[in-house]
């Protein structure tokens, strides 16, 4: 397993069930507890767990639910949350579905302790050991370490498609979509009222600005200011709080007396990327992708951790590595991926085509308003959100005939809503 991220160590769960030897290979060194480091610098920003995310996490590791729980991370229902679009605060009703909220460097440290994997940490992978047109194992900056089967799941900076070119194996050129997002991160002290799950979506093209802001362990809130199209919040405390004040939520009043735990962070390597290898003809045997390193979603969307588990247990269902079976595992990766990019690309296309938007355009906007006005829109519009619905739930008779009656509802964009209240 190149790279323990989550991609990796939900993979190196799945096949120790079947195979002897799993090791995965981390270029960071690990400690065991919780903490930030410099391969996973998205660590230090705000990571939700799809619900889906988490049901397949507990079909993974029963019972890591409860144990993230006791170790303070929060368990709240997914209509609790208190979102803001560009026509109003979503109508928030109560659905049965449990999302927890924690910290992503607590969720891959419980994880991690929970695989029985050999992990090596500080081991910094190089490239691709290949004979016959086979992978044989991985080259590291110390050696060799050898392999039946290597697992990419470097992630987001991978260089999977230079150390196919090694091996004379060409790639497609990724396809990506970027809609100029940057994140900047502070954590709080949580104020006793503030809600599990406090945002504000962005909205092309006349909303770039917004926030999501999660309860997570130890008591603190952790407040992520996001930017689209190059509008992005900055790293100085003055502009940070700045950015904060000019939102439509009220989060600098709810802030007012929280006390700052952190420095502001940044990240801006936000655009969606997603490299076609089950495209590529002489892909070798010994090898698959999976997780960042195949597809990285634009991040606002909270979909990555929820895919690579998707990812992961396909490999279950996986026992022939050979160079036509590894192709038919990236084809399945493919597949799972392609919905959630749908869903997120589409969107993002209308930051630097806002006129691109057709009938899709037109229709989502109808659901910006369903969501504000009625409950039923919003549960199944967040099943879809958090891949418990397929996204064709959205497009039935009974949608259609609900969604109608919302044409010309809402506010415009761009004033201060009234409410709720937060609790
Ligand atoms: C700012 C930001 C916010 C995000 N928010 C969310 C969210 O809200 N919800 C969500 O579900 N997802 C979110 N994601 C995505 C999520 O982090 C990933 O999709 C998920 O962690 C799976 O990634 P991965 O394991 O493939 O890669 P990563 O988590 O990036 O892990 C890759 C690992 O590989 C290691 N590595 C890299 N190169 C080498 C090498 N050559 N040799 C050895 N080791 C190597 C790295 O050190 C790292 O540990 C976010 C991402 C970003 C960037």
């Amino acid at each position: 397993m190149v790279g323990g991220g989550i991609a990796g160590l939900l993979a190196a769960r799945v096949l120790t069930e079947t195979c002897d030897d799993v090791v995965v290979l981390e270029r960071d060194r690990l400690s065991g507890e919780p903490e930030y480091r410099a391969g996973v610098p998205q660590g230090r920003h705000t990571h939700g767990l799809l619900v889906r995310g988490g049901e397949l996490l507990e079909e993974l590791f029963p019972g890591l639910r409860d144990e993230l729980v006791r170790e303070g991370a929060v368990l709240a229902d997914a209509g609790d949350m208190q979102i803001l679009n560009p026509l109003g605060w979503l109508a928030k009703t109560h659905l049965g579905m449990p999302l927890l909220s924690l910290s992503r460097p607590l969720l891959e440290t419980r994880i991690r302790r929970r695989i029985t994997a050999e992990v090596r940490d500080g081991v910094h992978v190089t490239g691709l050991s290949v004979r016959d047109g086979v992978v044989d194992g991985v080259l590291t900056r110390d050696g060799r370490v050898a392999a039946d089967l290597v697992v990419d799941a470097s992630g987001r900076s991978s260089k999977l498609p230079a150390w196919l070119a090694e091996a004379g194996v060409t790639a497609p050129e990724p396809e990506v979509v970027d809609s100029g997002t940057g994140y900047a991160t502070r954590i709080y002290r949580a104020p006793a009222d503030f809600p599990v799950v406090y945002a504000e979506s962005l909205s092309a093209p006349d909303l770039p600005r917004g926030v999501a802001a999660m309860r997570v362990e130890g008591d603190r809130i952790m407040v992520t200011a996001q930017g689209a199209n190059g509008d992005h919040p900055p790293r100085d405390l003055d502009g940070y709080q700045g950015f904060l004040d000019s939102l439509r939520v009220p989060i600098s009043r709810l802030l007012a007396d929280a006390e700052p735990l952190t420095p502001v962070y940044l990240f801006a390597r936000t655009a969606s990327r997603r490299n076609a290898f089950e495209e590529v003809a002489d892909w070798p045997g010994g090898l698959v992708a999976l997780g960042d390193a195949v597809c990285a979603f634009n991040p606002v969307y909270g979909q990555g951790i929820t895919v690579a588990a998707m990812e992961a247990l396909l490999l279950r269902r996986h026992n022939d590595f050979s160079a036509r079976g590894c192709r038919a595992f990236q084809r399945e990766v493919a597949r799972t991926a392609k919905g959630p990019w749908a869903m997120s690309s589409n969107a993002d296309r209308s930051w630097s085509e806002p006129r691109r938007g057709g009938l899709l355009g037109w229709y989502l906007k109808k659901w910006q308003a369903g969501i504000v006005h009625d409950p039923d829109l919003f549960r199944r519009f967040v099943r879809v959100v958090h891949m418990v619905a397929s996204p064709a739930s959205l497009f039935t008779p009974v949608v259609f005939r609900r969604l109608a009656k919302y044409s010309r509802q809402g506010r415009r964009p761009g004033r201060r809503p009234a409410g709720p209240t937060p609790r």
